[in-house]
């Protein structure tokens, strides 16, 4: 078999990936799942949006995505909302800081800005304003539902073409500094051009062809309450704790705080983070102790030393891509990444610098991206 690109993943990452590169008229693509559509970290995701970053590169290739995250909605229909975020401040310490990086929001044309308690009642009504010292909004911030986004991408992709194979790709195959395809159990794949964008999973894979990817596999928890009509529109941050709450499009209010974690490949359940998390919400939402839990899980950040994903061509290896390490950015950065994936594979080139700085080759050179604004 042949095909002119290997996506390897089905993912967020993957499923935009191949949406763009059939968009800009890649002739056959196959995208290879070894489990089902989203079950990596993107079915466990938030589906925060924002380009709030402190770094160029984030920032740039955020208000880009952003703009992409609204055609995809004019266009396909995916549920997103650009309702913003609110990062909550009650110690003025923490204040200072969030107007810091509103600076730098502001100097990147991201229109942040400092609010106080009438703004909150409006945006927010259910959340106890009596403790705080002042907050961030980003307007051009959002979220979009994951499972939404994820299928239009996988659908409508399919129906321009893109070949979908649920099947694991066990190896790649390289000779002679080149990509030629990749390996599964039902036989070889030949192609031009392989795009590995396994989440994770992305590292074993590279090391099977001498590839090292300085990537964690971080476990993270979330949980979600019963629903509710409308409690607050923006996702909601306390900067204290970096702990994060989204009420999603059906009404469940979905909560994640990070509880210390050895990196895991099999994360398991922790009690303590549902008693965290209810304890850092509970001081902004004062009804949450009365509402039911419904559901809990624990799913994988893809983690880099300087929390910037790794992107684009592998040197060494001709027509090997990788797109993974978003350190919990991954789902909001979906259409960018197609998009830069699609100029590099067909073009040759990034479309631009920001996302060219974040190829592996930084870290060999030590060109690591500072990024002060993480959280989750
Ligand atoms: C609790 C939690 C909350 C989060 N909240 C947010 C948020 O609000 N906003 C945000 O932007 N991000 C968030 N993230 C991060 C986001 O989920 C990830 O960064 C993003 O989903 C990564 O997508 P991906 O497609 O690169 O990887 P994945 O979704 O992990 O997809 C990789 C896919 O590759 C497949 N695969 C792996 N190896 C192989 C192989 N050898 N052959 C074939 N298939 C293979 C896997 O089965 C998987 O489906 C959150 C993550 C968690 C855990």
């Amino acid at each position: 078999m042949r095909a002119e690109v290997v996506v390897v993943g089905g993912g967020i990452t993957g499923v935009s990936a191949a949406y763009f590169l059939a968009r800009e008229g890649a002739r056959s693509i196959i995208v290879y799942e070894k489990n089902y559509i989203g079950s990596g970290s993107t079915f466990k995701c938030a589906g925060g949006i924002r380009a709030s970053f402190t770094s160029q590169e984030h920032i740039v290739l955020m208000k880009r995505s952003i703009e992409l995250w609204g055609e995809l909605a004019r266009e396909l229909g995916v549920k997103y909302l650009r309702s913003g975020y609110l990062w909550l401040a009650s110690r003025e310490r923490d204040l200072e800081r969030l107007k810091s990086y509103s600076a730098i929001h502001n100097s990147f044309g991201v229109p942040t800005r400092v609010v106080g308690p009438d703004f909150l009642s409006k945006v927010a009504p259910y959340v106890d304003s009596s403790r705080l010292a002042g907050a961030l909004f980003d307007p051009l911030a959002g979220k979009a539902c994951p499972f939404d986004a994820t299928q239009k991408l996988y659908s409508v992709s399919r129906r321009m073409g893109v070949d979908y194979r649920f099947e694991e790709v066990t190896g790649l195959l390289a000779e002679g500094g080149s990509v030629r395809g990749v390996r599964t159990r039902t036989g070889d794949v030949h192609a031009e051009h392989v795009v590995v964008a396994a989440g994770v999973w992305s590292k074993p894979l590279l090391e099977k062809a001498g590839v090292d990817l300085p990537l964690a596999p971080e476990p993270h928890h979330a949980v979600i309450t019963e629903e509710f009509g409308r409690l607050f529109d923006p996702l909601i941050i306390d900067v204290e704790t970096g702990a994060y709450a989204v009420q999603t499009f059906e009404g469940h209010v979905l909560m994640g705080v990070e509880v210390p974690e050895e990196h895991l490949w099999e994360p398991t359940p922790r009690l303590d983070f549902l008693e965290k998390v209810v304890r850092v919400w509970s001081r902004w939402l004062p009804w949450l102790p009365r509402a039911n839990l419904i559901r809990y899980w624990v799913g994988h950040y893809e983690v880099t030393p300087d929390h910037h994903p790794v992107l684009g061509p592998v040197s060494g290896v001709e027509g090997l891509y990788v797109a993974t390490g978003f350190s919990g950015h991954g789902f909001m950065m979906g259409p960018v990444v197609g998009e830069e994936l699609a100029s590099w594979v067909l073009k040759g080139h990034s479309r631009t610098r920001e996302a060219r700085n974040l190829t592996v080759d930084r870290f060999r050179e030590g060109r690591l991206i500072k990024e002060l604004a993480v959280i989750g």
